[in-house]
């Protein structure tokens, strides 16, 4: 026998040589750093944006100057938890969402008035929670205490449950509600968020006391927490990434435990098991019934728990999940669309591209903003351009498109050929998730990887610099995403040699760069940036000239149709329309689909100043702007895509 246990030790050590070369970060455990109990840390870190120009500082203020205000001091946010029960099932949501794009706001601006209003909301809530660690807006007969499993009565409608029991299961499901785990989901992210910049153990310990209140009734050996809530339970399994959170901050085992204890119960569930499904390369239409809000905050989720474990399968989840999206599911603009079909459960979820219409078919603002924080996510974890290149994508599209650029208003759903984009004041979902896109973007302007320091976007804006880069302050100058050139300097207070590396946006290439008004030469590595190394000085200039590739898209959809849209560089254009038009202008054309500079020309290219993008249909008369803007006057909205049958 002893041969065989021989073999058995050196594969070990073979197996755990392959682990230490697969992930240098195991060895690298980060106890000390206070909330990072990750195994696999973060390859690319954020350096501190100071300020914002150009569009994305437009976009930003208009949110941090309007409705960041007007949803403070409406009471609306903590309204629900003060006086149980709330006014609406998700009404808890609101607060934490607020405050992780308040926190975030927070870091740029370091305006003191905002600081007093979340110290203020976050006391009020810490204030109202239950010894029993209750922290929600349902009345206590209808807390999910009360009512850990609502069964949605569709479920019961596929079995042989007679007529009184579906009618008893219906009601309680009007009762119970099925969100109160949800508030839970978004008071642990918000609060922890917060938390990490304004340190604060009362914070953490009502975090535990809610995380502790959910293992009790769905522990081990308790309820199932698909159970619980809508579209198959995938709407309560988004607890995942708050409670690896939680982990991460406190470093307790039970959170870990619970975590993929949640990760059991979805893989139990037939009609959710999204990690299996995500494995086999399946589609993203059937777990939870392809609900997209939903299905890619659980992928948030496996992500995080990636990085808690190193177990390579979470991590394998959220990248098919995303490679399947990305592949099937997104628009020209970057948002992923969804539309209601008889294979799925509502107009929210995923839907196969056979029945695409970009009349029907639409953007829910919260799918939008959950694909701009995986991407993110993977970018941070990866260093890997292409997740920071589509985040840009979502966020000069299809986000700024959702928000009004009056800085209150936002759209529930943003449909690609819609005249009336149904902007409103309200308090929604998408209302209240938005704001976090924008936040994270600009908290991810530029930062650390490899000890390089890393430019990920060519917006104008100036960032913070460690003493590693000099200290200092570096300078972006551009007029992005309208001009394709931008300059970036360095107002450092020491000379310091170091590699600089940038990231072009999407639909771009590289035309020179010049150092101090002299050509130089940056070279493309292998995370799809492009770098130089040199001694930098204070006052030293980099200049980046790109070219913006016009580009044809062809996407097919229900009925066999075929649509044709346009892209100019990193920006979707789109006619802006007050009705839906009868005429086609590509109707039995045969058009030359790689050149599409035969089918549209130039009217007005925009330079260093002007902000405009004008191109014209030849021999139309239809001209296309940038998309977001073809619904800026409410009176307008988006054709993006054209129907093309030869
Ligand atoms: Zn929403």
């Amino acid at each position: 026998m002893k041969p065989a246990i021989k073999k058995i030790e050196f594969n070990e050590i073979l197996m755990f040589m392959l682990l230490v070369f697969l992930f240098p970060a195991c060895q690298n455990k980060s106890t000390s750093n206070k909330g990072d109990n990750a195994v696999i840390e973060n390859k690319w870190t954020p350096l501190r944006t100071i300020d914002e120009d150009g569009l994305m500082g437009e976009r930003a203020d208009a949110w941090r100057n309007n409705r960041l205000w007007y949803i403070a001091e409406s009471g609306y946010l903590i309204d629900g938890f003060e006086n149980r029960p709330g006014e609406h099932p998700w009404q808890g949501e609101h607060l934490g969402k607020w405050l992780h794009a308040a926190s975030m706001a927070y870091q740029v601006t370091r305006d003191e008035k905002l600081k007093t209003q979340m110290e203020s909301l976050v006391e009020r809530l810490l204030a109202v929670q239950e010894p029993n660690g209750y922290l929600g807006t349902y009345a206590d007969e209808s807390t999910f205490m009360a009512i850990p499993e609502v069964i949605d009565p569709r479920d019961l409608a596929d079995d042989t449950y007679t007529e009184k029991e579906q009618e008893a299961a219906r009601e309680v499901w009007r009762r119970a509600g099925g969100w109160d785990t949800w508030t839970f989901r978004y008071n642990i992210y918000g609060l922890l968020i917060y938390e990490k910049y304004f340190p604060d153990e009362r914070i953490v310990e009502a975090c535990r006391k809610m995380a502790d209140l959910l293992i009790e009734t769905y522990g081990e050996g308790k309820h199932d927490l698909t159970k619980y809530g809508t579209r198959r339970g995938i709407s309560a399994t988004t607890l995942l990434e708050s409670i690896v959170m939680l982990y991460e901050r406190t470093g307790e085992k039970k959170y870990l435990d619970f975590a993929e204890h949640i990760v059991k119960m979805s893989e139990t569930n037939p009609k959710h098991r999204l990690m299996d499904a995500m494995l086999k390369e399946e589609s993203v239409v059937y777990p939870g019934e392809g609900k997209g809000y939903q299905l890619m905050a659980n992928l948030l989720g496996y992500l995080r728990l990636y990085r808690a474990t190193g177990n390579d399968k979470y991590l394998q989840t959220a990248i098919n999940g995303r490679e399947e999206i990305i592949d099937k599911h997104v628009l020209v603009t970057g948002g992923p669309w969804t539309r209601k079909m008889s294979y799925n459960g509502n107009s929210e979820c995923f839907a196969h591209t056979q029945d695409f219409n970009p009349e029907i078919s639409h953007v829910e603002g919260c799918c939008t903003v959950t694909w701009m924080q995986l991407n993110i996510h993977l970018f941070e974890l990866t260093g890997q351009a292409k997740f920071s290149k589509e985040a840009e994508l979502t966020l000069l599209n299809d986000l700024y498109g959702h928000q009004h650029s009056g800085g209150i208003d936002w759209c529930y759903y943003l449909t690609p050929n819609d005249p009336t984009p149904p902007f409103e004041n309200k308090f929604t979902c998408c209302a209240s998730s938005g704001p976090r896109g924008l936040e994270m973007f600009s908290g991810h302007l530029a930062g650390i990887v490899d000890n390089n320091l890393s430019i990920n976007s060519l917006a104008p804006a100036s960032i913070d610099l460690t003493k590693q880069f000099g200290g200092g302050v570096l300078k972006i100058e551009s007029n992005f995403p309208y001009g394709s050139s931008a300059e970036i300097v360095f107002k450092i207070d020491r000379t310091k040699e170091y590699t600089v590396e940038f990231r072009l946006p999407v639909g771009t290439f590289l035309n020179h760069v010049k150092i101090n008004g002299e050509m130089s030469e940056a070279v493309g590595n292998s995370r799809g940036f492009f770098e130089l190394t040199r001694k930098w000085e204070k006052g030293d200039v980099l200049s980046i000239e790109m070219d913006y590739k016009l580009e044809l898209h062809v996407q097919d959809g229900e009925g066999s149709q075929q649509w044709i849209a346009f892209t100019y560089g990193p920006v979707a254009l789109a006619q802006e329309i007050a009705e839906l038009p009868g005429e086609e202008p590509f109707n039995g054309l045969n058009l030359s689909l790689d050149e599409p500079e035969k089918i549209l020309s130039m009217l007005i290219k925009s330079n260093s100043t002007d902000s405009q993008i004008i191109f014209t249909i030849k021999d139309s008369g239809i001209n296309l702007i940038p998309f977001y803007m073809a619904g800026a006057t409410r009176e307008s909205g988006p054709r993006t895509y054209f129907k093309y049958s030869k």
